[in-house]
């Protein structure tokens, strides 16, 4: 049989096994746009099917893009940098010239300078190991910057195939929806969702007739929050709209919970602001750190919800990290939070197991 992949997600179509990617009814085989069970579903239904697809099934796919001659555009989440860099990504990608993308930029205030932002990406790639050739910031969802964006790839592939690659959830389902509206006029032809690893297969999308755009599969890192909240819950932690900060003053041996995901204790210093960037259904409670762990285990899924969690992490099931604030900082939760301090200061960070917590000086 000739494969036919899904116009969703890329997917090979099978008619065999419902539990197994690409599966769809044979009625639905023959159909001009065939898409498989599960986009159904997530498009209609805004219901995800459970599949077993690994992490390293994505990664041989990725492999392989080691082999071309291709420009590769590495989209990264602005909210969420940590949960965004691909592991293995210097050797996935040789020697081949790196776009870098700065995604979801409208979550940030419009009052955020656009150009200091991307300097400061720079710093955080070259850190993180990623040699990009050159930076862009742009919002996918909002269509901002995206003819700078298309020229950029235009002159930098110079004919080659394009790679668009990235971690779950970073936004490039959504570029390539956006790409292929403003170049074809067709709409939503790619599933996105705000559900990790909506995209399964490598989907091709012709430039022009000799060069081609290919969609690739998200990769999951376990560092990503997304793992500890129930897919219907992940509204309430991924920011969709600009976020606002929450300030508080406040004074050493006084906590922050955001929602039942991360507790900021701050153990050492003077009256000190904390500015709390977040989606805005996450609560806020302040407590004396005295009393916070029997607040916690009392409140997890009441007050401090939602999400609602399986258990209580922060208690049960974490991590913690110490940092010695010596200037003005953000500490960022990876795809929770980012929680600006003004002055010095110390503070202890409590999270679910696993999740990555960093500091950078601030960015506002
Ligand atoms: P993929 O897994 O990388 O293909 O990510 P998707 O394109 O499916 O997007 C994941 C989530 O991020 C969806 O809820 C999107 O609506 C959202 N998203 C994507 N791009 C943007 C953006 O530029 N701004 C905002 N605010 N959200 C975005």
């Amino acid at each position: 049989m000739t494969e036919i992949k899904c116009v969703g997600c890329g997917s090979i179509l099978q008619t065999e096994d419902k539990n197994e990617e690409g599966y769809i009814p044979a009625s639905g085989l023959h159909k001009e746009e065939p898409i498989c069970q599960r986009c159904y579903r997530l498009r209609h239904y805004n219901e995800v099917q459970e599949l077993n697809v690994d992490s390293g099934d994505f990664l041989t796919m990725l492999n392989s893009l080691y082999e071309t001659d291709s420009l590769i555009v590495k989209v990264i989440d602005v909210f969420d940098f940590e949960g965004s860099i691909i592991p293995s990504f210097n050797r996935i990608v040789g020697d081949k010239k790196v776009l870098a993308i700065i995604n979801k930029t409208d979550l940030f205030p419009k009052s955020t300078n656009v150009s200091r932002l991307v300097e400061r990406a720079k710093k955080m790639l070259k850190d993180a190991g990623i040699t990009a050739n050159d930076t862009i910031a742009i919002s996918a969802l909002k269509g901002q910057n995206l003819d700078v964006l298309m020229k950029k790839i235009s002159d930098m592939a110079d004919g080659k195939d394009v790679y668009i690659v990235g971690t779950t959830n970073v936004g490039k389902s959504t570029l390539i929806n956006k790409l292929l509206e403003d170049n074809t006029g067709l709409k939503n032809v790619i599933t996105t969702s705000n559900i990790p690893g909506t995209t399964l297969g490598m989907i091709d999308i012709p430039l022009g007739d000799t060069q081609t755009l290919y969609d690739t599969p998200g990769i999951v890192v376990d560092s990503q929050i997304s793992h500890y909240v129930k897919t219907r819950d992940l509204k309430y932690v991924s920011p969709d709209k600009e976020i606002k900060a929450k300030t508080f003053q406040l004074n050493s041996e006084q906590t922050l919970f955001i929602g039942n995901l991360a507790r900021v204790d701050y153990t050492e210093g003077g009256s000190n602001s904390f500015s709390v960037y977040r989606n805005h259904h996450l609560n806020i409670h302040r407590t004396k750190t005295e009393n916070a762990d029997e607040f916690y285990d009392k409140h997890y899924n009441g007050l401090l919800a939602p999400p609602e969690i399986d258990e209580p992490y922060l208690s049960q099931n974490y991590d913690k990290f110490e940092f010695k604030l010596n200037e003005a900082s953000d500490i960022l939760i990876s795809g929770l939070t980012f929680v600006s301090v003004t002055k010095q200061a110390k503070v202890t960070v409590t999270v679910p197991k696993g999740v990555n917590v960093s500091v950078r000086s601030t960015i506002f």
